[in-house]
């Protein structure tokens, strides 16, 4: 973390710059810092990587749509205290930091993310404790940020005691892009320190099958040998992966590494990230394509995370072509149709709920 690239100069030291990122680096928003780790500055290819564009502002970042939303989760309606966002009656989102090791280009919390001065002290983690305390509905928290994996070892070990302390909390989830941007940290140290506190899911952020690395992989497997039950959540972005090709060999890799493939999100409509973001049709027809030609395993939920705080909703490609009389006619991957015959008890049985039915 502290041999960070966040300058100019360095950048250009270490990258040949093409005028628009050059432009993208010097006018980004000053609430929205530039910061990759050495690390992940060695996986740049050129100006068009898939991994060089997740981490350098291009000019096109400077573009603010009239739609673009500065919290498009709205999750600071739903902070009932300052550092925890209340949204599902039984889950809530803990902000433990506002470092991470790179600062991606698609961030929905570029709000936040980047502004040291912001990070939430001791008496902020007090007050959302003592929230948990008091209200036993959540079972599930989000350890966020930020990266909670910027925080040293005994600090994460804490909040999780301190967590695991709350009665009604069952399941911690760590939300880390560590195994992508900075898979050092992955220590058999980190681990022991925190294993103790399981139930704890990891939810990583794998993108690209260029990320896929030999120090990323050993990231995973010690994840996984300890206990840690990991799943992923890429984010489509336009030109990087939204390709059918690309999500398989990505999620093969991570398959292989016991990282299920979890949620494969839309790209939340933040300012600046325009560019980066593709359309919901073709999300859709990505996932169509691994539908037919993939194993179950792999294939994670395409959510649309829908502006304003009304929460996830998953979309699938429609395959029903009609009903009628318990006689349902699907369409497979290849378009082919294909009847499915409910038994006439259960058909009448329908009629007669539906008869009952007050409504
Ligand atoms: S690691 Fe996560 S929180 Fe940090 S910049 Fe990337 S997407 Fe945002």
């Amino acid at each position: 973390m502290r041999h960070r690239v966040t300058r100019l100069d360095e950048l250009e030291s270490l990258v040949r710059l093409s005028d628009s990122e050059r432009a993208g680096v010097v006018g980004r928003s000053p609430q929205f810092s530039f910061a990759a780790t050495p690390y992940y500055v060695s996986l740049f290819g050129g100006p068009a990587c898939p991994v060089r564009r997740q981490a350098i502002p291009v000019r096109d970042e400077l573009v603010q749509l009239h739609t673009d939303l500065r919290d498009p989760l709205a999750e600071e309606e739903h902070s009932p205290v300052e550092i925890l966002s209340h949204r599902y009656p039984d889950r809530a989102l803990l902000y433990v930091t506002h470092n991470c090791p790179v600062y991606c280009r698609h961030c929905t919390r570029q709000r936040k993310v980047g502004d040291a001065a912001s990070a939430p002290g001791s008496s902020e983690l007090a007050a959302a404790i003592d929230y948990l305390h008091r209200t036993p509905s959540i079972r599930d928290v989000l350890i966020s940020g930020g990266d909670p994996l910027s925080l040293s070892d005994s600090r994460l070990a804490a909040i999780c005691r301190q967590l695991r302390a709350v009665p009604s909390v069952e399941i911690l989830r760590l939300c880390t892009r560590n195994p992508v941007t900075l898979p050092q940290r992955i220590t058999s140290q980190l681990v022991d320190a925190l294993r103790i506190y399981h139930p704890i899911y990891v939810n990583t952020h794998f993108n690209h099958p260029r990320e896929c690395t030999p120090e990323a992989a050993l990231a995973l497997d010690r994840l996984a040998d300890a206990g840690f039950a990991v799943g992923n959540q890429m984010v489509l972005l336009r030109g990087i992966n939204d390709d059918a090709a690309t999500v398989i060999e990505l999620n093969r890799w991570l398959l292989r590494h016991r990282c299920r493939p979890y949620y494969m999100f839309q790209c939340d409509p933040v300012g600046g990230t325009a560019h980066l973001r593709t359309s919901i049709a073709r999300g859709l027809e990505i996932l169509d394509r691994l539908r037919g030609t993939f194993s179950g395993l792999g294939i994670p939920a395409f959510a649309v995370d829908l502006p304003g705080g009304g929460g996830k909703v998953t979309l699938t490609p429609d395959r029903l072509v009609s009903e009628h009389e318990g006689r349902y006619v699907f369409r497979d991957h290849r378009g082919r149709e294909f009847t499915y015959h409910e038994p006439p008890e259960v058909v009448q049985a329908e009629k007669f709920a539906s008869h009952d039915d007050p409504r």
